[in-house]
């Protein structure tokens, strides 16, 4: 339901701006699995929806997820939830809140069968049943067993599959979509409710003001902090840039996920499936290194460890390539049917990016950054958290989080492949069940809160007419690379701190910037420069919260923290979640939420999933 027409409302700093108000029960902000997901699933339920994309639904990153979504179906080995929990603990390095991972590894079949069901044409067995695959971290047995067969693929193209299967049916329940719509910034009351949200329409310039009961971020990751990344340019944490603004804490951003096999020099992604599907790691003595650092799970150990295992090798002058700065990824032995069917799409980008013949020659790969493990903190149902000192738990209402942009937090320290998709389906459908629960249908939408709106349209107006030194696209490379330098694979003391100093300095360049185009229509200078005040939030949180875990778990490893019985991971003082804080002048505030321990559900014994070392 919207009020369309233009309200008269008055410019800002002499400048006038067009405005249309629209009213709506939810407003779910982004069009990727997450948020089509949860668009759909309030949609289904009656409540009068709006889904807010600044690119069309089909072009979010998740249509670039490849290998699969897991789900333990047992179609092809043996396997159950239980299992596929035990796992996630694991790969989380014990940092994830055990509700939501029991309520992820629970409710994941379900998800799975609701996607088959609404049409995702998944690969198939002989059989007839959804094809799955053998993913990294994913094991028989609580860990003790062989690779499981728990990854569920419509080829090497299943995000592809999943998000125009959720767009349909979004449109299909009457789902209003605002499409090539920037979202701004939230709206916010005084007493810290969200009450809506601000975007600008791209193609013709006009400003939009969304209330609504219910805002839902589902904004995906902000892997463009950095300089080498396999997401796509669009993925500039402005969730998370949003709810830094609002005063809300930010949680975990200092695990950030480098992919083993990102193609050399391109950064685009050759999928985990790869080595699920035989695919194996070569240095420059032909030696399959993988084997010595993990005997078990080998090639299949989890991204970190496979991560820094490459990264050693390189830097112990064991790299391939005349710089001796990469590593061979060899698909050479499979059979060239098996690479046609199950993995067309790798062998395509290999051919482009690369310029390989994967059933002829390696593939040259390097760690590159791949996913957000931190962001938006939530509880298992998506409500987003504003922890107070009595209450960690405490939720910010009208505030929803899903996907990437969210934290629930199933991934802890490091994600397991194939575990964000599921993630998405199932966070998201759990945000529309939790809404249809909590939000008031017959209750009228909020007013326009017009303080808020003048504050966000100042500051919009500021960065239209900026007209400082530094081209945003400079400033951008220049966090990108501090962030690549000082907060990759290995981190130390004297890089992280390294990191904070430059990064406060980048931070403070913004106040230079320089934007060229004034105009309202199709101002990509103008989006870029929102997206880069997105990133260095993500990216202050990020060095900041690296600099101060002292400790190595996960994707943080820290050369000075990696001795003894759990190689670095300190429990007692650090199995706790970072919740960083950004002013506006980009001074971060740090504190510590502690980890959720307690089953949602019996059905597993609490000791089978506690802490120990996380080996491969
Ligand atoms: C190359 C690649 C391959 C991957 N493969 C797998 C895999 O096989 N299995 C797996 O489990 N995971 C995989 N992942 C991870 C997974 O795909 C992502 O974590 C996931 O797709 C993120 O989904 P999302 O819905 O949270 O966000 P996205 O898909 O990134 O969508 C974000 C949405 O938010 C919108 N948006 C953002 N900012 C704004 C704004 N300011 N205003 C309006 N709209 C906005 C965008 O338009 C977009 O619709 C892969 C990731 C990559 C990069």
């Amino acid at each position: 339901m919207s009020t369309n027409g233009n309200a008269a409302a008055p410019g800002v700093n002499g400048r006038a701006y067009t405005y249309e108000d629209h009213k709506f029960d939810v407003v779910v902000v982004g069009a990727g699995g997450a948020g089509l997901r949860a668009t759909l699933g309030m949609a289904e339920q009656g409540l009068r929806t709006a889904c807010i994309t600044k690119v069309f639904p089909t072009r979010s990153h998740t249509v670039a997820a490849q290998g699969g979504i897991a789900a333990s179906l047992q179609n092809m080995t043996p396997d159950s939830w239980q299992w596929h929990m035990y796992d996630t603990v694991k790969g989380s390095d014990w940092l994830g809140d055990v509700d939501a991972m029991q309520y992820l590894a629970m409710e994941a079949p379900k998800a799975v069968y609701e996607l088959e069901h609404y049409g995702v044409p998944f690969s198939r067995t002989e059989d007839g049943r959804i094809y799955q695959r053998p993913f990294g971290g994913h094991m028989q047995n609580y860990g003790e067993g062989p690779p499981v067969q728990r990854t569920c693929a419509a080829a090497d193209r299943t995000g592809h599959a999943i998000l125009h299967t959720l767009y349909g049916q979004s449109l299909r329940n009457n789902a209003q979509f605002y499409i090539e719509y920037f979202a701004i910034d939230l709206i916010m009351d005084e007493d810290g409710t969200c009450t809506g949200v601000v975007a600008w329409n791209l193609d013709d310039g006009t400003i939009h003001r969304f209330s609504a009961k219910m805002v839902v971020l589902a904004t995906g990751g902000y892997g463009r902090a950095y300089f080498s990344a396999t997401s796509a340019h669009t993925c500039t944490g402005d969730g998370n840039g949003m709810i830094a603004r609002a005063g809300l804490p930010l949680q975990d951003m200092e695990f950030v996920q480098f992919h083993p096999t990102g193609i050399y020099g391109a950064g685009c992604l050759i999928t985990e499936g790869a080595r699920g599907e035989g695919g194996y790691l070569v240095n420059s003595e032909g030696e399959r290194f993988m084997e010595r650092y993990a005997p078990s799970a080998k090639d299949l150990a989890s991204r970190d460890v496979v991560s820094r295992c490459m990264t050693m090798e390189i830097r112990e002058g064991r790299g391939v390539g005349k710089s001796a700065d990469h590593i061979h990824l060899h698909l050479d032995h499979l059979d060239p049917a098996v690479l046609s069917e199950r993995l067309p799409g790798i062998s395509e980008s290999a051919k482009i990016f690369a310029g390989v013949d994967v059933t002829k020659e390696p593939i040259p790969v390097l760690p590159t950054v791949h996913y957000n493990m931190g962001g938006i903190p939530t509880n298992y149902w998506g409500e987003v958290l504003n922890p107070t000192d009595g209450d960690p738990n405490a939720i910010a209402p009208g505030l929803m989080a899903v996907g990437e942009a969210g934290c629930a937090s199933v991934h802890g320290a490091n994600r397991l492949g194939s575990n964000s998709l599921i993630d998405l389906v199932v966070f998201g459908r759990a945000a529309a069940i939790r809404a249809g629960e909590v939000v008031d249908r017959e209750a009228s939408v909020p007013d326009i809160n017009r303080a808020s709106c003048d504050k966000i349209m100042e500051r919009f107006d500021r960065l239209r007419h900026a007209n400082g030194g530094t081209p945003t696209a400079d400033l951008r490379l220049k966090m990108q690379t501090i962030m690549q330098e000082d907060a990759a694979v290995f981190r130390t003391q004297e890089t992280l701190e390294q990191g904070c100093r430059r990064m406060d300095a980048a931070h403070q360049e913004l106040a230079d910037i320089n934007v060229t185009d004034r105009s309202m229509i199709w101002n990509s200078d103008l989006v870029e420069t929102l997206e880069l005040e997105n990133l260095m939030a993500c990216a202050i949180t990020t060095v900041y919260g690296a600099e101060a875990r002292k400790e190595s778990r996960g994707a943080h490893a820290r050369e000075d923290f990696k001795d003894g019985p759990m190689a670095g991971r300190d429990d007692e003082n650090w199995r706790k979640h970072t919740l960083a804080w950004m002013s506006e002048t980009g001074a971060v505030t740090l504190d510590y939420r502690p980890v959720h321990t307690d089953l949602l559900a019996e059905g597993i014994e609490l000791a089978k999933i506690a802490p120990k070392a996380r080996v491969y």
